[in-house]
């Protein structure tokens, strides 16, 4: 059993190991960490006790006094004195240590190794004290090491030995610390590396033959994800040997990479367990492979220490031997390369390695390649540093085909650039090379895209909290719930902002209070400080929804779409403007693989545009459209009667809430015109604002002055518009602002209708539109209902939004 840093790091850490260890019925042998923290703080102290800082001092008392009120704590009252008095003892070598090291101001690596391994020296007498029965062993007399490469690696043929005859007569608990080993030769205290607390015990294990080793640590188990890059990984139930050798030989901290190897050699089984919570199952891993193929992918890992170097060069294709000569002269120098792609071109070599190294690695290369390079037949060798690495790993990938092609397609889909990639022939690995700031992106899509989440995430950016906007955001609430529960989908407004304030929360802003929130909290708010923000956060899925009427947001479309941010909106501005702006926008979309929809923008909630494009695509061409797309204008004509003047009639649509925020807008015909445009283009004709050919109802000089001087000056028109009305209704007949479009021709204006005509019954602020084409010629297509108002507009771009998530 090891116990992790974390584990023995805390009072309550270590009465847990206790319990844990405790109720063993089968003899066992505990290895344990240092106190969390400890080791980097070792690492700390030397390096200012070598640099002439006397602070160093203060830090060496502050962990004398942290152990000292752990043995207080935790040992049982009896052996308090004589743990504190062994513990000082250690603590009274290492203060002369450092002292030696501040006085030299010198510091060898073997120095360090002596200092560093005071950590588990330490806390392994005092887990010893703290259980009941158990007996200390010291693991620097039984794991030893040689000197390679700079590196210490065990030397198994002696440590084997050593290990059974030292537990031959193993009492029930023995007890020894991790990671810390010492030289086979010189006998000097070394270690097996950060983390190495978990390669002692699979050591042990192995020579041994025990029958499981168990790794007790801070999390439930072997996340499908680093648990600190993404929210909603969770712990995999089963792993084959291979699954979490490339797992964590690949960034998974959870296990040391070189840990797995002894265990599975002997086919011993691991169990990652948590000290905190010992009743969950945790992972089990052994040599089973699972059966269930429906999960491809098991895990993701990644590494953001990643260097990229190139070698590149016309001269060496088909010439034999070059890459010999990389990996000889990178092995020489120690220089470890854990990810390597050729193009079968044979032209360009690209190899992966920590930053550390990139430097030494670029310089030993030229030096080996330095005839060739003077010749031109291989080009400079470069590095390309801060870069990060991604692999998914899983045994059922193999044969499954398909997985590499949704990995990258989710990539490129998010806006992630793969700069290199390799996967070998056992298949269970892809990994990828990426920007280091595209890491936690690339991680949550692909969490996302292979269904290892529980659930999808689409995160929603809301500009805009008017009466559409606030709406939206109370239908999100409304419906957060059963998205989540009936379709998987976790929709995440991540960023709300209003024309004053801007809020971003990348876990999902509440929205029970949000405008307090916003009020309380939000940062100054501009469009272009939207936009940045919105990109900064690099978040995945991610949909911009302009609630807004404002030109300025509508200017921020391209830039959001440019970064893979689809947008939803119910602001006509973008989809109306010049013609050429408007196909920029449907173009850019189409490339990024985003999306770019603007139902709302005609009819509000009802589905037009949508069933315009459905028409289309399955090959009909829209010959004619007729319609009444104002609910304004068809509310004020519904309204008037010889009560009801004009100029009243305007106020109460304001009043309903169904006018622009300026009415004139809808009078003046501009708001009708711009639908019409939008359906003539969607239709498939190229059309612009000025094309369309206006008749009026409302004399232009109106629509001059300000708005203020429109509604003292508006009832002017009242008399005349009564007399022109009461005619009209003897006639039988009634006023609708119809919109035409035929063959690309646009006209909008009053007209007057009688009762055989379909738009003569349309009540209220509906709308109605015929649509005919080559299939529905004789008669027209109808879609016809509430055409204006806050909810059934929200209730269009919610639809807008679920229809990016693609959930059915
Ligand atoms: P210990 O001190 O017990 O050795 P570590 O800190 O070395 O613990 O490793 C456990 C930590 O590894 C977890 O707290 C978690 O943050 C991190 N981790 C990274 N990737 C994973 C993963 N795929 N599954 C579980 N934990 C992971
Ligand atoms: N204490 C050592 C480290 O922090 C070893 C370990 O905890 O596994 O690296
Ligand atoms: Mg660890």
């Amino acid at each position: 059993m090891k116990f992790g840093g974390t584990s023995v790091g805390s009072v309550n850490g270590i009465l847990s190991v206790k319990k844990i260890v405790e109720a063993q019925q089968e003899p066992v042998i505990v290895v344990v960490s240092a106190l969390s923290g400890i080791t980097d703080q070792l690492y700390t102290t030397a390096r200012m006790a070598s640099e002439g800082n006397t602070e160093y001092t203060l830090e060496y008392q502050t962990m004398l006094a942290r152990h000292t009120e752990i043995i207080e704590t935790v040992i049982p009252e009896h052996k308090i004195q004589p743990v504190l008095e062994e513990i000082r003892l250690l603590f009274n070598d290492l203060s002369n240590i450092l002292r030696g090291v501040y006085l030299i101001k010198d510091m060898s690596p073997k120095i360090i190794d002596s200092i560093v391994g005071y950590g588990e020296s330490i806390s392994s007498i005092i887990i010893a004290n703290a259980i009941e029965n158990a007996i200390h062993f010291d693991s620097r007399k039984i794991i030893k090491t040689n000197h390679q490469f700079d590196k210490h690696v065990v030397d198994f043929a002696n440590t084997n030995v050593l290990i059974r005859d030292m537990f031959s007569t193993a009492p029930k608990v023995s007890v020894c610390g991790g990671f810390i080993s010492t030289d086979s030769q010189t006998n000097f205290v070394t270690n097996l590396g950060r983390g190495g607390s978990d390669y002692t015990a699979a050591i042990i294990a192995a020579a041994l033959d025990a029958s499981i080793l168990e790794i007790w640590t801070d999390v439930d188990g072997f996340m499908t994800a680093d648990p600190r890059i993404i929210s909603n990984t969770y712990v995999i139930e089963k792993l084959s040997f291979s699954e979490a050798m490339e797992l964590c030989n690949f960034g998974a901290k959870v296990i040391y990479p070189p840990t797995i190897f002894p265990v599975f050699h002997k086919n011993i089984p691991v169990v990652i367990k948590n000290t905190f919570n010992p009743e969950a199952a945790g992972t089990y891993i052994s040599q089973e492979k699972e059966k269930n193929v429906s999960k491809a992918i098991k895990g993701i890992s990644s590494i953001n220490d990643t260097s990229l170097i190139t070698i590149q060069g016309l001269g060496m294709v088909g010439v034999i031997g070059v890459n010999y000569r990389i990996f000889r002269v990178l092995a020489k120098n120690g220089i470890s390369v854990f990810l390597v792609s050729q193009a079968s071109s044979e032209n360009t070599t690209s190899i992966g390695v920590r930053n550390a190294d990139s430097e030494l690695a670029v310089q030993v290369l030229r030096q080996e390649f330095a005839a060739e390079i003077a010749q031109g037949e291989i080009d400079n060798i470069f590095s390309e540093d801060d870069l990060a690495t991604v692999a998914i790993v899983g045994d059922n990938m193999k044969r499954t085909p398909g997985i590499a092609g949704k990995l990258f397609g989710t990539l490129g889909k998010n806006g992630i650039n793969v700069i290199a990639c390799a996967q070998g022939a056992s298949e269970t690995n892809i990994s990828f090379v990426t920007d280091r700031k595209s890491l936690r992106k690339a991680l949550n899509v692909i969490h996302d895209s292979f269904f290892l989440s529980e659930y999808q995430v689409l995160n929603v950016f809301v500009v805009g909290i008017g009466t559409v906007g606030s709406n939206l955001l109370e239908q999100i609430k409304k419906q957060q719930p059963l998205l989540m529960r009936k379709n998987g989908l976790k929709l995440n407004v991540v960023g709300i902002a209003s024309s004053k304030k801007m809020l971003f929360e990348r876990s999902g802003i509440q929205l029970d209070n949000y405008r307090n929130h916003l009020m309380e909290n939000g940062l100054d708010a501009s469009p272009k400080r939207i936009c940045e923000e919105v990109i900064n956060m690099n978040i995945f899925n991610s949909v911009f929804v302009d609630c807004t009427a404002n030109h300025e947001i509508s200017d921020l479309y391209q830039t959001l779409l440019e970064n893979n941010v689809s947008v939803v909106t119910a602001n006509k501005i973008a989809a109306s403007s010049e013609y050429q702006k408007y196909e920029k926008l449907k173009d850019i979309s189409r490339r990024k693989g985003v999306k770019f929809l603007f139902e709302t923008n005609v009819g509000a909630g009802l589905p037009i545009i949508n069933t315009m494009n459905n028409l289309i695509n399955s090959g009909d061409h829209i010959q004619k459209m007729q319609a009444v797309l104002s609910g304004t204008l068809n509310f004020i004509f519904n309204t008037i009667s010889n009560e009801i003047p004009l100029s009243k009639a305007i106020l109460m649509a304001k009043e309903a809430g169904f006018a622009e925020p300026d009415p004139r807008i809808d009078l003046s015909g501009k708001d009708v015109v711009r639908k019409l445009v939008i359906l003539a283009r969607e239709a498939g004709y190229r059309v612009e604002q000025e094309d369309v050919l206006k008749n009026l109802f409302i004399p232009e000089k109106y629509f001059k002055g300000s708005l203020d001087e429109f509604w003292a000056t508006v009832s002017e028109l009242d008399a005349e518009f009564e007399e022109k009305r009461a005619r009209l209704v003897a006639a039988g007949k009634r006023w609708r602002f119809v919109a035409t479009m035929e063959m690309g021709k646009c006209n909008v204006g009053l007209q007057e209708v009688d009762s055989l005509h379909p738009f003569y019954d349309l009540q209220g602020s509906n709308n109605i539109i015929l649509i005919t084409t080559e299939r529905y010629n004789e008669f027209p297509m109808m879609i016809k209902g509430y055409g204006a108002g806050a909810s059934v507009t929200a209730a269009g771009v919610f639809s807008d939004i679920i229809s990016i998530a693609n959930i059915r």
